[in-house]
Parts: C-alpha cells; sequence; structure tokens
C-alpha cells in the first residue's frame, strides 16, 4: 500500500496534488509520503512481532536526514555502510547501540569512529578486517561485539548486480572455510563473535532464498557455538522485494513465516536491515517534459530527470511504473493500453544509457506535461550525482495535507563549491 493515487485524473500523494509541489519546488522533484514510510516499518515490525526484531534501517538506501530520522523515532536502528552513513544515523539521533556497521572494505578510520561512538555490532566480511578490528581494539581498550558474514552460497535470485550471496562475489565469508576462520579467534580478547549475519541479495521476490538461508544459518549456528562462540544474534539483512511492475511482491508476513521459526530456534536475537521495503514505493520522481521527437523509428519523451537523478534502470535495467501525473493510469503498465504510443522516456545527459524507461507505452504527452516515476524512494535520490553538471533535484515530504522540503535543490553554486578558488 502506498498513499499515491490518482484523484480526478490528477495523481496525489496523500491530500497534496502533485501539479502543485512541482509548481512550488520545481522538477525533477523526489516527493515521498511519510505516511507510507511509517507504514511500511509497521508492517515490518508487526510481522515478525514474535520475535521482537530489531529493524535496522539501511541507510544506503535513502538517508536523508528526515527520513531516517522518522525511522528512528517508529523505533528503528539505523544500518550503515560508511563513517558517512555513521554520521547521518548519529545526527538523525538514532542511538548508537542500536547501528550495525555493514561493508566489505571497512578502513581504521572508519572502525575507530565506530568504537568511539560504541555501534552495536560489525557485520565482518574478511579475516583481515576481523584482525583490523581485533587491533584497533586492543589499542583502544575495546571489546568489539561481531556478526560474521557469511555467503552461504545461494542459487542466483535477483539481477547479477544485486545478487549477494552467490559464489564468487565480494561479499561475506565463504560459507565453505568460515567455521576454520571462525576457530582461530575463538580465544581472541577483543572481539566477541555473537552473531551470524547474512544479506541475501536485493529485491528478492520470492521466500525460497531465506529458507535456504536459515536451514544453513541454523547448521552454523550450531557449530560455531560448538566451538565456544555465543551466538546470539542472527542478521537476516534486507532485500526483501516491492511491487515496481504490478503485485510481484510478498507481503511482509509471508518472510516473517519462513525466518521467524528459524530464530526462534537459534534462540537468537532477530536483527533485519530493510531498505527498499519501507522507502522504494514510499517515493516518487516527478519531473517535466521538455521537448518529444521521433527518430530512427522510435518516439523519445526528453525530460528533466535523468540517470544521475535515478541510475536504477541504467544499471541494472530496473523498470519503472512511468505514467503523467494528469491522467488514468492502466491496471498494467508493462502492456499496449488504449490510447498509448510507444516511447523511450529519456533525461538530457550525454548518454545513450540516459532513460528512465524504454520502450513503454504512454498516452502522447507534450512540452511541459508532468510525469510521475513511481518507486523511486529507494536507491534514486542515494545514488544521484551531479554527472553533466545537473545539480541534484530537491526532496520533499508530505504528511496528510502539509507538505515540508527535506533536501533543497542544489545550486550552480553547489556544484563547485569544494573546489578550490582558482
Ligand atoms: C543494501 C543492503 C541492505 C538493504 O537492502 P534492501 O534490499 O534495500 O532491503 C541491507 N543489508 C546490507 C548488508 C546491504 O548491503
Amino acid at each position: 500500500m502506498d498513499h499515491f493515487t490518482y484523484k480526478n485524473r490528477i495523481l496525489h500523494c496523500d491530500d497534496v496534488p502533485v501539479p502543485a509541489l512541482a509548481e512550488k519546488y520545481g522538477t525533477p522533484l523526489y516527493v515521498y509520503s511519510k505516511k507510507t514510510l511509517q507504514h511500511h516499518l509497521k508492517q515490518l515490525q508487526s510481522a515478525f512481532a514474535a520475535v521482537n526484531p530489531l529493524v535496522c534501517y539501511s541507510i544506503k538506501t535513502n538517508g536523508n536526514l528526515h527520513i531516517t530520522k522518522l525511522m528512528v523515532e517508529g523505533g528503528a536502528g539505523c544500518d550503515v555502510t560508511s563513517a558517512g552513513e555513521l554520521y547521518r544515523a548519529l545526527k538523525a539521533g538514532c542511538p548508537a547501540d542500536k547501528i550495525v556497521f555493514a561493508g566489505a572494505g571497512k578502513t581504521d578510520a572508519e572502525i575507530r569512529m565506530a568504537f568511539d561512538n560504541g555501534v552495536f555490532l560489525f557485520n565482518v566480511e574478511s579475516e583481515g578486517e576481523l584482525d583490523a578490528i581485533a587491533d584497533i581494539a586492543r589499542g583502544m581498550n575495546r571489546v568489539a561485539q561481531v556478526a560474521l558474514r557469511v555467503n552461504p552460497d545461494l542459487p542466483p535470485k535477483t539481477h547479477a548486480k544485486t545478487d549477494t550471496s552467490v559464489k564468487g562475489v565480494k561479499f561475506g565469508l565463504d560459507i565453505d572455510t568460515v567455521l576454520e576462520f571462525a576457530q582461530k579467534v575463538v580465544k581472541n580478547p577483543h572481539v566477541k563473535v555473537v552473531g551470524l549475519h547474512m544479506h541475501l541479495g536485493s529485491p528478492i521476490l520470492s521466500t525460497e532464498p531465506y529458507r535456504l538461508g536459515i536451514a544453513k544459518g541454523l547448521m552454523l549456528i550450531d557449530k560455531l557455538r560448538d566451538q565456544g562462540h555465543k551466538i546470539n544474534v542472527w542478521n537476516m539483512g534486507g532485500g526483501f522485494g516491492i511491487n515496481y511492475k504490478k503485485n510481484e511482491a510478498l507481503p511482509a508476513t509471508a518472510f516473517a513465516e519462513v525466518i521467524v521459526p528459524g530464530i526462534q530456534k537459534s534462540g537468537c536475537k532477530l536483527v533485519l536491515e530493510p531498505g527498499r521495503f519501507i522507502v522504494g514505493n514510499a517515493g516518487l520522481l516527478v519531473s517535466r517534459v521538455i521537448y518529444t521527437k521521433d527518430s530512427g523509428g522510435k518516439h523519445f519523451v526528453i525530460q528533466d530527470a535523468a540517470m544521475n537523478d535515478l541510475i536504477r534502470p541504467t544499471l541494472y535495467d530496473s523498470f519503472h511504473r512511468v505514467w503523467p501525473v494528469v491522467g488514468s493510469p492502466p491496471e498494467d503498465f508493462q502492456i499496449e493500453n488504449p490510447g498509448t504510443i510507444k516511447c523511450d522516456v529519456v533525461g538530457p545527459v550525454c548518454e545513450s544509457g540516459d532513460f528512465l524507461a524504454k520502450d513503454r507505452y504512454l498516452p502522447p504527452v507534450g512540452r511541459g506535461e508532468l510525469l510521475a516515476t513511481f518507486s523511486a524512494g529507494a536507491y534514486g535520490m542515494a545514488m544521484a550525482s551531479n554527472y553533466n553538471g545537473r545539480p541534484r533535484a530537491a526532496e520533499v515530504l508530505v504528511d496528510g495535507g502539509e507538505h515540508h522540503l527535506i533536501r533543497r535543490r542544489e545550486t550552480n553554486e553547489d556544484l563547485i563549491r569544494p573546489e578550490i578558488e582558482c
């Protein structure tokens, strides 16, 4: 469920007509629904309530302070992947003891910052990293709590660029050798292995990978305990898919049915690191058509959002629903609906890979009309860049009939600010 609906042929976010937002804040514009964000967090918290999970919002998905703060106020912790995200989580008011630190390449400075602030848990992904954490912990006279991130070697399940639990990706410790490794650290006084971590990939549209992951995890936890490790945390990561096309995603309860019994059996505290599930369908990208043209047998809609605003289509061949802000959306965005023409929806960036949608059937649109690109809340603004000298978009948060700017549009001055004056 989300709060983006067409009322009298005009797209609204809650009670606010999207054209009014475009008028006030300009385009391209990210629009988020506060109620949807809260609703999605609640859905996860209630689906997994039987094991009282620590839900750590994955900041990398959309780290805007206002959105992160909303998650923290809703009872969530944070999953961070860098010092920058740790800084952001703390700024948003997240208690350090609800922060888990992920990432395959934590630097010494980042590890130190995590100790200085007292984060809850390091997700460790290599032997070298564990050595570095132990060294720094010794130097600071501390004991690190770590979860071993294991790559459980499951069958492929998502796009090659977002699958993190198949053999041969950089993530996690190899499941075939993790026990040998764990054996070596049993007696290390500066690291306590207290948990197991698995993030299987994203977006996942079936419960099967979690079922397989849970089965492998239960066996591993037994063996780690046999070695003398006191395992009491099981971090299942994120990865829950959302509806980008139609109704392809599963409800949180479906994942809970598979995960909760395993967690209960393990006696561990469950940690989740959802990102996309919470914010993906809580945001849309609004853009304005600049030109249309026909060329090479194709019809192009050139609008003012580009790959620098939303890179998912370019990077992952992702499908985002695109439709005029004024109109009537179809049941199915993937077919040739009546009154539509086949278009490529592209941006102004000088790359053939700059597009939001390809070979898509849309009603004819002209200069000045507004388009909405749906399901853009996750990995949209978070991956935005200034490529082609494009200031990043503004972000606005809607709550009922109110709307607040939560990130101003960048200016041309912002683009050169960090450069040394010449
Ligand atoms: C990206 C990531 C997440 C969040 O994934 P979603 O699919 O957005 O839920 C969680 N944990 C780790 C370790 C990640 O890398």
